[in-house]
């Protein structure tokens, strides 16, 4: 290898977590960088010993100012290869989308995937992209072609305008990237429901296809039950409940036109969503459990609470505070389904936290169930960050 490789050379024991396989290459673990490569550039990465580690994407502007492409330094990081990583990850999808009832998706889940930095939903003939890092976006043309060759792809669009890009130096970026514009009537069909998906609008890439497991397990309980869906978005689970017999609903989120979607994600499956609150859902709930209101099965999903860790104690009362309110809602024998999709949120601590709000409401609520995140959301071994959405399925006497 010739010296002008851009190379990131690391402080001596800081390649441990290399080489266990582990992606990230933190910024106080850099001795120096050679080559002055630009954001999002291939750099080689060597121990202090100068042995070579692999090659990774360079994020200046980031405390994670590396991710690794390959351990295997002989590998050659180019077009050919940015873009069989696409077509492998979204090959890896193909039992969850074989079955003839599911056609959406994440085809690829960044890191965890091999591809750091992209994020990329299937929804139908449909693929909406996130690109949250320098290296993402540097290999930006490659990726959307890769995206856009896929079998029954017709539209490639990108919704780079998630936060984090900040952390990177990049600002938000949203737009057509490949083939025909979005439809406005997209949806995402999964085991015989249909969900409006809002790509130019909603959030995220415009559907929460990180609950498919939770839906599944919603169609098993929801029969005869009053459900209330607190922080539903569009009310996939509400569609759900009421699709299996749910008695009545409630759907409580801040967001009218997720609101409204969840009306027109009821009609679209021909059933009654119920109740849709506009509302705060601290405030809403005081008020339902003031008026002592009960119900059967309750979902409780909030938008991520904690970024890092140093917000983890502000988020942990939190939670409590939705999670102690949840519980006193609960009539005897109802379930209780609690998430936290923050990744700085352990599933132990947050099994803690819950414990800690069923104490103080006096009530002896059990574990019957835990939910994760769904296959196509994949943790790798050595990558335990990858894991963000941990729930618990609880049961009340
Ligand atoms: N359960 C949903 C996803 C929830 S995402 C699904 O399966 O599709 C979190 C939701 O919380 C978002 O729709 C957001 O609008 C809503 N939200 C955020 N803060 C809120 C608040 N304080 N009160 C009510 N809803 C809130």
């Amino acid at each position: 290898m010739s010296t002008a490789t851009p190379t990131i050379h690391l402080r001596a024991g800081r390649e441990r977590s290399l080489l266990r396989r582990h992606p990230w290459v933190f910024s106080g673990a850099v001795d120096r960088v050679d080559g002055n490569p630009a954001p999002g550039a291939t750099v080689l990465v060597r121990s202090s010993d100068r042995t070579p580690l692999g090659w990774a994407a360079f994020s200046p502007e980031s405390q994670i100012r590396a991710r690794m492409w390959t351990f295997d330094a002989d590998q050659v990081v180019g077009d050919e290869f940015v873009a069989a990583a696409v077509t492998a990850s979204a090959e890896r999808r193909s039992l969850l989308l074989g079955d003839g009832r599911t056609d959406s998706a994440r085809l690829v889940f960044s890191e965890a995937d091999g591809v750091p930095g992209l994020v990329a939903d299937r929804y139908g003939d449909t693929v909406v992209c996130q690109f949250t890092t320098a290296g993402a976006d540097a290999w930006r043309d490659v990726l959307a072609d890769a995206i856009a060759a896929l079998p029954g792809v017709a539209c490639v669009y990108e919704r780079s305008d998630a936060d984090v890009r900040e952390r990177e130096g990049l600002s938000a970026r949203v737009g057509l990237l490949r083939g025909n514009e979005p439809s406005p009537d997209l949806v995402a069909h999964e085991d015989g429901f249909r969900f409006a998906v809002e790509v130019t609008g909603g959030h995220k890439t415009g559907f929460y296809l990180d609950q498919r497991d939770a839906r599944r397990a919603l169609t098993g309980v929801a029969a005869g039950r009053r459900v209330l869906n607190v922080f539903s978005y569009t009310g996939a689970f509400s569609v759900i409940a009421a699709g299996r017999g749910a008695d009545s609903i409630t759907s409580i989120d801040s967001s009218g036109p997720a609101l409204a979607t969840a009306a027109r994600n009821g009609t679209l499956n021909g059933v009654d969503v119920g109740e849709l609150m506009e509302a705060d859902a601290f405030t809403a709930l005081r008020g339902l459990r003031d008026r002592a209101k009960q119900y059967d099965l309750i979902c409780l999903d909030p938008p991520k609470l904690a970024n890092n860790d140093k917000q983890i104690e502000k988020a942990s009362r939190a939670y409590k505070d939705l999670n102690l309110l949840a519980v006193k809602l609960l009539a005897p024998g109802g379930l209780l389904m609690t998430w936290s999709c923050s990744g700085a949120m352990t599933m132990d601590l947050f099994q803690k936290v819950v414990a800690g709000a069923a104490l103080d409401a006096k009530r002896d609520v059990r574990i019957v169930g835990r939910l994760h995140q769904p296959s196509d959301h994949p943790v790798p071994l050595p990558f335990p960050e990858a894991e963000y959405l941990k729930g618990l399925i609880l049961e009340a006497p």
